[in-house]
């Protein structure tokens, strides 16, 4: 059943109290990165359009329910004023006289952004008094906070149990999509997972080794799966406690008739700062190599079985794609997401990072915007800002 979204309820005259994640990276006050701002512009532009009073509010870092004047929200509200093209006035509180005086004088269309969410400890511990207060600002709830929505907060469970709630466009779309991949994909169905550690993933591949035709393996996880396969790894990252697991995920491959496949050749070297790599079968790795990247002939196979997609899922680079004597796996895999005819989704910061380098993101279907949100998400748990939202 699909939640309720704000499609479906009138606006005009309005007070929304919307959650959005604008928990972007900073340097000093300067924001270096206004792709989470960005994401949520379709929502804020609608509740503007059709005359809602829009009280955006968001988290930023960690401040643990402390002031932290570094992390005040006011440089946001001044790019997002920027890209709107609107004044966006901010406010030094959540919640509280000081608000309600603000929220109070506002017009149809207007916007207000309240400060940092968690400089308030009710905030993480989904205090309900914090979160009635957050909810008398408002006549409706919109949450937008894809990147949240798997934390129970008092901005993202907490208000929505006191005001009818409602999803924003982007979380719509992350749902939806995401959605579908798990419940509905159109086969065939590959997953391209890689990334640093196979602990971090190994509830996602335990969910997906029963939905996908096909299931990529590259990154420091491969170097697991290597290992539970017998192959000398030498000095590379090697999870020598999760080698069960990798054997377990391979036997339920194998039983479904899920093609699983693993690297067949790397590209090694002596330390992860080293600027130049050799590539190896996996059967000659020695004692002193460390496996950086997978080899071009795997790269090249995963390109094929990518090129032959109706649904491709792609989270984790392929190897230490930070460097560029590593980064030609995740390079031509990229290329091959790219270019396929496909529905193309793509997750997790590093992958989204190694795609924007190669200016190829406007060539995926969708990005997801939630890190830790979209790995719960495809790890097949329900995530409770979600779940706080009624059904249509
Ligand atoms: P994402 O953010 O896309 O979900 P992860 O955070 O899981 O990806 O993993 C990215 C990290 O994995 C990068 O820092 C990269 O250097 C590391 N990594 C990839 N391959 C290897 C490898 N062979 N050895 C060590 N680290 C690796
Ligand atoms: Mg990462």
């Amino acid at each position: 059943m699909p939640k309720r979204s704000i499609t479906s309820v009138d606006m005009q005259g309005k007070r929304v109290l919307c959650r959005v994640d604008f928990n972007v990276p900073l340097k000093g006050l300067e924001i270096t990165d206004d792709t989470r701002i960005r994401a949520a512009l379709p929502t804020i532009d609608w509740l503007r359009d059709r005359g809602a009073q829009t009280i955006l509010c968001s988290h930023l870092g960690r401040p643990k329910g402390k002031i932290d004047d570094d992390l005040r929200l006011a440089p946001i509200a001044r790019q997002l004023s920027g890209l709107i093209d609107q004044p966006v006035t901010a406010l030094q509180t959540t919640i509280g006289e000081d608000a309600k005086d603000v929220v109070d004088k506002m017009k149809d269309g207007d916007i207000v952004l309240l400060e940092n969410l968690r400089f308030n400890p009710g905030e993480e511990a989904n205090d309900p008094s914090f979160a009635r207060e957050l909810a008398s600002l408002a006549d409706i709830y919109v949450n937008d906070a894809f990147g949240a929505a798997h934390r129970a907060h008092a901005s993202t469970v907490g208000v929505a149990e006191v005001l009818p709630a409602y999803l924003g466009l982007l979380m719509q779309s992350e749902v939806k999509t995401l959605g579908k991949l798990l419940h509905d994909p159109e086969h065939p169905f590959a997953a391209i997972i890689g990334g640093a550690k196979v602990s971090d993933k190994i509830a996602v591949l335990q969910n997906l080794v029963a939905k996908v035709d096909t299931l990529m393996i590259g990154g420091g996880m491969a170097n697991t799966f290597l290992h539970a396969n017998g192959k000398n790894v030498g000095h590379s990252l090697l999870e020598r406690d999760q080698a069960e697991t990798a054997c377990e995920i391979m036997k339920r491959a194998k039983e479904s008739g899920v093609e699983l496949l693993i690297p067949t050749d790397v590209t090694v070297a002596p330390t992860i700062q080293s600027t130049k790599g050799i590539v190896k079968s996996v059967d000659t790795v020695d004692a002193e190599d460390t496996i950086l990247d997978i080899g071009p002939e795997t790269a090249r196979r995963y390109a094929d079985t990518i090129a032959n997609q109706n649904t491709i899922l792609w989270n984790g680079p392929l190897g230490v794609a930070e460097n560029p004597a590593f980064a030609h796996g995740t390079e031509r895999v990229a290329h091959a997401v790219a270019k396929t005819d496909g529905f193309t989704v793509i997750g997790g910061g590093d992958s989204v990072a190694a795609l924007e380098k190669l200016d190829l993101a406007d060539c995926i279907d969708h990005i997801s915007t939630g890190g830790g949100a979209s790995l719960e998400f495809l790890e097949g748990r329900t995530l409770p800002g979600i779940a706080a939202i009624p059904d249509e």
